[in-house]
């Protein structure tokens, strides 16, 4: 099957369900053929001009309230040497908020919000297709998260460090981090990374592919770090998001995203409440498990031939 003959997808659904039909699609294909209709279903898209614009104009808040911190650091030693012993801390700190994002994006978030509506979808798209990544410019690989920091960046800007600079240089290198944080991930995916992704991957400040890989395995619900992965020491080790998601379902009803990609992660009492009010099973993970039916496990195979069965 050549990409022209592939089936023309409906435009109105959501794009991960876009994604889960193309790539059960591309499935059939081999060679380049393969990986530009992996690439057309699944690479990221062109961000705005306004969006892009907005890392500059980030960068250049930053620029000024550089200044202003420079110049507290300089009139003391003591507030040089606080200053570079919290900056360990704040990558710590990086890492985990970067967790938090990551698994927000991947699991829970809505992919019509107005903020990270669309990273979201791209968050999800990558999953089934790691490689997307590594083409995307720059500008266009982190609009989203520019767009989200322009109002910490104003705020680092319109303020004067001079009374705690140290403070005001573990802020500024938190928002820089945070900046730039789906681009250190994007550097863990490269086969050759950057220079500067080499050696700060080299030196443990960035992630590496070996700390991220098991991400990308079924089922696609551990390795949430993407800056260093120093916090997933405490996440993973007390199964965190594991226990978020049992807690997200039951509060609100909704099955995470995560679940969705990879159903053999779904909990037996969920599946049992599927049985009991067939209503409640989502439409993705119909359509999900039509592309994927190796991740569907017997009790969810079930489920859905009952749903059809009665449909
Ligand atoms: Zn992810
Ligand atoms: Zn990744």
């Amino acid at each position: 099957m050549t990409p022209s003959s592939r089936p023309a997808i409906q435009p109105a659904i959501l794009a991960i369900e876009r994604s889960a039909v193309a790539l059960k699609l591309a499935k059939g294909l081999k060679g380049r053929e393969r990986v530009a209709a992996l690439l057309d279903c699944t690479a990221p898209r062109q961000k705005s001009a306004l969006d892009r614009g907005l890392i500059l104009v980030d960068y250049a808040l930053a620029a000024t309230a550089a200044v202003s911190i420079v110049q507290g650091l300089l009139a003391t030693t003591a507030s040089i040497i606080i200053g570079i012993l919290f900056l360990p801390l704040t990558l710590f700190i990086g890492d985990l908020i970067g967790q938090c994002t990551h698994k927000w994006l991947d699991s829970y978030a809505s992919e019509d919000g107005f903020f990270l509506g669309q990273a979201a979808q791209e968050f999800r798209k990558h999953h089934e297709y790691p490689a997307n990544l590594n083409g995307v410019g720059y500008l266009n690989h982190i609009a989203a998260f520019g767009k989200v920091l322009f109002l910490p960046f104003l705020g680092m800007a319109l303020t004067s460090w001079f009374h705690s600079p140290a403070l005001g240089l573990n802020l500024l290198f938190l928002l820089i981090l945070l900046l730039n944080a789906t681009e250190i991930h994007k550097q863990a995916h490269k086969s050759k990374p950057d220079f500067h992704g080499r050696l700060l991957q080299s030196t443990g400040l960035f992630l590496t592919f070996s700390k991220h890989a098991r991400h990308h395995q079924p089922p696609f619900d551990s390795e949430f770090a993407v800056i260093n992965g120093w916090s997933q020491l405490l996440t993973d080790r007390f199964g965190f998001w594991t226990k978020m998601d049992l807690f997200w379902w039951k509060t609100f009803g909704d099955l995470p995203r995560t679940w969705i990609q990879d159903p053999r992660a779904i909990p037996q009492s969920a599946i049992e409440e599927f049985r009991q009010d067939p209503s409640k099973i989502p439409h993705d993970l119909l359509v999900y498990s039509e592309a994927y039916p190796e991740r569907r496990p017997p009790a969810v195979s079930l489920l859905l031939e009952n749903l059809r069965a009665g449909a």
